[in-house]
């Protein structure tokens, strides 16, 4: 079996960043894209803050630029999913959804991370048209509008407090009645005139015409009645599950299952580096996960270089 130089993992702004850079450095990077080929990004419609496009733009056609970038310098895509690794000997060893295997001498993982859904009806269809896991953002198209905030952690009271510098009334809808967030974000978001809670709350229906989210349906969970609000947003802040199941025990994660990376992208591994959304809970930006893929690219570079000496 043919050892690669570099298996990248992934093909969001992360993997396709690294993608350009390792195949611009003739490192024939072969390239795996998973289910979901350009990543988050292709879930959306305008993209307004990815620098270089002062009119903004659409979020698959930025993640098939960036593809085309990448096999302009001859960089190899593999339409499948990683589903297991060896990463105990090198070189380390793939396997791959159709059960064949490969070997690299390095691997860049880039697998992102999936926001979680409340698993209502209609919501893939209706991202980027009132919906959306991203106030940082989405928030700008919201200016003057009403908008819902679902959760009861730091992400919400973050992401309401920051609704509210576009939006003019934010809700919070939370399950229980005390909020999961630290003290000083709760104190923030209960001190803004411009934020409401509704506690012991769930959103249990999305109301939707041809434009997209229109209104809400909220259950009381204690008095199970249910209330019909109308919003122009609604934003989930309920968390991201980081896509790192088959990399369970081969790599140091932290209790979330984001991969703990240091100086940058490197892994607990050498030869093993990480980037993008899979190892940063914090940024969860194109931008940030660009950057991180170059990093890890660059890193790749002068870990076979030093190989060599
Ligand atoms: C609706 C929405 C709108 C957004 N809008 C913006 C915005 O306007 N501006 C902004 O900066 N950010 C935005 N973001 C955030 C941005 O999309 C992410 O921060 C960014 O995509 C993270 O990039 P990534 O490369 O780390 O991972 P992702 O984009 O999550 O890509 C992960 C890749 O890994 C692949 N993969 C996963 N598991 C495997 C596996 N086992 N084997 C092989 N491949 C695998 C997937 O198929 C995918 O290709 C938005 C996010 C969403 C959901």
């Amino acid at each position: 079996m043919e050892t690669l130089e570099v298996a990248i993992i992934g093909t969001g702004p992360a993997g396709l960043t690294a993608a350009i850079y390792t195949a611009r450095a003739d490192l024939k990077p072969v390239i795996f894209e998973g289910a979901a080929p350009g990543g988050q990004l292709t879930l959306t419609t305008e993209v307004d803050n990815f620098p270089g496009f002062p009119d903004g733009i659409m979020g698959p056609e930025l993640m098939a630029n960036m593809k085309k970038q990448a096999l302009r310098f001859n960089a190899n895509f593999i339409t499948s999913s990683i589903e297991d690794v060896d990463l105990s000997k090198t070189p380390f060893v793939l396997r791959d959804q159709n059960q064949k295997k490969y070997q690299a001498k390095t691997i860049i993982i880039s697998t992102g991370a999936s926001a979680k859904f409340l698993g209502l009806p209609g919501e893939t269809k209706l991202i980027g048209h009132g919906l959306s896991t991203c106030a940082t953002c989405d928030g700008f198209f919201y200016k003057d509008k009403i908008v819902h905030v679902v959760g009861g952690g730091d992400t919400a009271m973050e992401d309401a407090t920051f609704l509210t510098k576009f939006a003019k009334k934010v809700y919070i809808v939370h399950r229980r009645d005390t909020l999961k967030a630290s003290k000083p974000m709760q104190d923030r978001a209960m001190n803004n005139s411009k934020i409401e809670f509704l506690f012991n709350s769930a959103v249990t229906e999305i109301l939707e015409d041809k434009q997209g989210v229109t209104g809400i349906k909220v259950t009381n969970l204690k008095t199970q009645e249910i209330e019909t609000r109308p919003t122009h947003g609604l934003f989930y802040a309920i968390g991201h599950n980081p896509n790192t199941a088959f990399l369970k025990n081969q790599l140091d994660m932290d209790d979330q299952g984001f991969l703990k990376t240091i100086n940058g992208p490197e892994t607990n591994i050498n030869g093993v580096f990480a980037c993008g959304d899979v190892q940063d809970s914090y940024y969860r930006q194109a931008i940030t996960a660009a950057g991180s893929g170059c990093q890890a690219a660059i890193k790749v570079e002068r870990f076979l270089e030093d190989q060599k000496t």
